[in-house]
C-alpha cells in the first residue's frame, strides 16, 4: 500500500471522525513548523501580515501549541505578534484603515480538508470495510462532504456508506440510551429529598 493509502487506512481505523482527526494533526504540524522553522521566514511573515495575525481560533491555538512544547516556546509567538503590532500601530498613526485578509491557517485547513475528502472518495472502495468495522464515524459535515464527492467519483458506494453511517449512529444512540437508563435507575433507587429530610429528622430524635 502506498503512503496515502496507509495514511487514510490508519485514520479510518481510529475512533472519532477520520477527517477531523487528520485535520487536527495537520493543524498541529503546520503550527509547529511555523513556530519551529519559519518565524523569521519572510514569506510566512508576509502571510501573517496579510491577515494581520490569525483568526481568534488560530491565534489561541498558536499560543496553546507554543506553550505545550518546550522546544517551540513562546518566543516565536512574541516575534510574530510584535511584528503585527508594529504594522497595526503604524497604520493607526497614519490614520489608515487596516484591511485584513482571511486567516492563512484557515485557508490551509480548508485546502487540506478538500484534499483529504477527494483522496478518500477516490479510494473509498478500498477502505469501506475498514470503516465499517472500526470505531471511526464521520461527523455530519465530513459525511456530507464525502457523499457530495462520492456522487461524482464513486456513486455506487453512496448507499452502502449511508447504511454504515446509520448503523454507527444507531449504535451510539443505543449507548446514550443505556447511559440515560442508568441515571433513571439510580434516580429510582436514590431517596427523594423529602425522604432524606425525614431520615435526618429521625436521626436527631
Ligand atoms: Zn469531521
Ligand atoms: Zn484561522
Amino acid at each position: 500500500m502506498d503512503l496515502i493509502g496507509i495514511y487514510l487506512k490508519e485514520a479510518l481505523e481510529d475512533s472519532g471522525c477520520p477527517v477531523c482527526n487528520l485535520l487536527r494533526k495537520y493543524e498541529r504540524n503546520e503550527i509547529g513548523t511555523i513556530l519551529y522553522e519559519h518565524v523569521n521566514n519572510p514569506s510566512v511573515r508576509e502571510q501573517f501580515k496579510e491577515s494581520l495575525g490569525l483568526c481568534p481560533y488560530h491565534a489561541w491555538k498558536l499560543k496553546e501549541i507554543a506553550y505545550s512544547d518546550p522546544l517551540l516556546g513562546s518566543l516565536g509567538v512574541a516575534v510574530i505578534y510584535e511584528h503585527m503590532l508594529s504594522i497595526y500601530i503604524e497604520n493607526l498613526k497614519q490614520d489608515q484603515r487596516v484591511e485584513v485578509g482571511k486567516c492563512f491557517l484557515c485557508e490551509r485547513m480548508e485546502e487540506k480538508e478538500r484534499s483529504i475528502i477527494s483522496s478518500l472518495s477516490k479510494r473509498f472502495g478500498e477502505f469501506i470495510e475498514v470503516y465499517r468495522n472500526s470505531e471511526a464515524i464521520f461527523c455530519k459535515k465530513h459525511y456530507e462532504m464525502l457523499t457530495a464527492e462520492l456522487k461524482k467519483e464513486n456513486p455506487s458506494l453512496l448507499e452502502e456508506l449511508r447504511e454504515i453511517q446509520i448503523m454507527k449512529l444507531s449504535e451510539i444512540r443505543r449507548g446514550v440510551e443505556r447511559f440515560i437508563d442508568k441515571f433513571d435507575y439510580r434516580a429510582q433507587k436514590a431517596p427523594t429529598k423529602k425522604r432524606q429530610k425525614l431520615f435526618f429528622l429521625q436521626l436527631r430524635v
